[in-house]
């Protein structure tokens, strides 16, 4: 197992000034573990599984779609009662999702259960979630690289402690810059993810700022990259987790401490893979992505970095 990834599995009701869709499949793990087993398959990894919760009502096609590329799915639980919905718009720029209901069904009795197998993965990656869950995750599991987590403005605002607990046991966090500020009390983004860092034991700090790209503080060093440029949004759900699960498929290929170079490259590929989440409504331009459509962006994108 070279990634094991805890999240969401959702049916997101989304509208936003393009659109609007109702119950698509969506997710913290949905987006993570399509990107991330995307990413392993491309690099010749082994296997990424998914430990989460699905409802009685979860279709054999969305189920397909999550074992697509070889994903292992023995993690995920079916639970009486409805999957996880989260019901969510955008307006304007489209920076910030404004949630308008969630409904947490399965998710309220969820107790994360690591298969034997999946216990000693090369990365585990703790997709956004309560924070008591992701806790459970990393006891249960011994990263054999590096843990990583993700979070949103929910768990700061109801579930502060929990949330810092787990973030000491991480070595990487990744998190928007709205949450950063939200975090260290602090507008100003660069003094706030200082703040954060010292919050935390994590060594790397990925800010993801939208369509301002991302700001990553890793050890000593700073990387800067801007976001793809696109004119073509659709739907920004997922995409922050389709850059994380891109990130530790990339960071499950390595050996060793992480290098400034290796996270670099990591996160070219991260904003390319979440250009593509942007264009469509659910996971339908992540799911359409292909190994040549990928790669030729990323040479564009390497085009416009020179
Ligand atoms: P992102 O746009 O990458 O930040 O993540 C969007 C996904 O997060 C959606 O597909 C939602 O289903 C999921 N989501 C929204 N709220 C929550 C929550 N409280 N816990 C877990 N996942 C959530």
């Amino acid at each position: 197992m070279d990634v094991l990834l805890v999240g969401s599995i959702a049916y997101d009701s989304v509208t936003s000034p393009v659109g609007q869709v109702e119950r698509a499949l969506g997710g913290s793990a949905t987006y993570g573990g399509l990107a991330s087993s995307f990413h392993a398959a491309r690099l010749g990894l082994g296997k990424v599984g998914l430990v989460g919760v699905v409802g009685e009502d979860f279709s054999d096609a969305d189920r397909q779609i999550l074992a697509s590329h070889g994903t292992d799915v023995s993690g995920i639980e079916t639970a009486p009662g409805e999957t996880f919905r989260w019901e969510g718009a955008y307006q304007g720029s489209m920076a910030e999702a404004e949630t308008h209901a969630t409904y947490l069904n399965v998710f309220e009795h969820f107790q994360p259960k690591v298969p034997e197998h999946a216990r000693t993965p090369k990365v585990t990656f703790c997709a956004n979630l309560h924070p008591a869950l992701q806790a459970s995750v990393l006891d249960q599991t011994t990263p054999q690289r590096l843990s990583m987590l993700d979070s949103m403005n929910l768990w700061i605002n109801i579930a502060r402690e929990p949330l810092l607990e787990v973030m000491q046991r991480v070595d990487l966090i990744i998190i928007n810059d709205g949450e950063v500020r939200m975090l260290a009390d602090d507008e100003n983004l660069i003094r706030a993810s200082h703040t954060v860092r010292e919050m935390t034991s994590a060594s790397t700090l990925i800010v993801k700022r939208g369509e301002h790209g991302v700001l990553a503080f890793h050890g000593e060093d700073i990387i800067a990259l801007p976001a793809f440029p696109t004119a073509d949004v659709c739907d920004p759900t997922g995409c922050g987790d389709t850059f994380a699960g891109t990130l530790a498929a990339y960071i499950a290929s390595g050996e060793g401490p992480l290098q400034r170079n290796e996270l670099r490259t990591a996160l070219v590929a991260a904003t390319v893979s979440a250009s593509f989440t942007l264009q469509s409504f659910g996971v339908k331009a992540l799911q359409g992505m292909s190994p040549g459509a990928f790669d030729e962006r990323m040479h564009q994108f390497e085009g416009i970095l020179s």
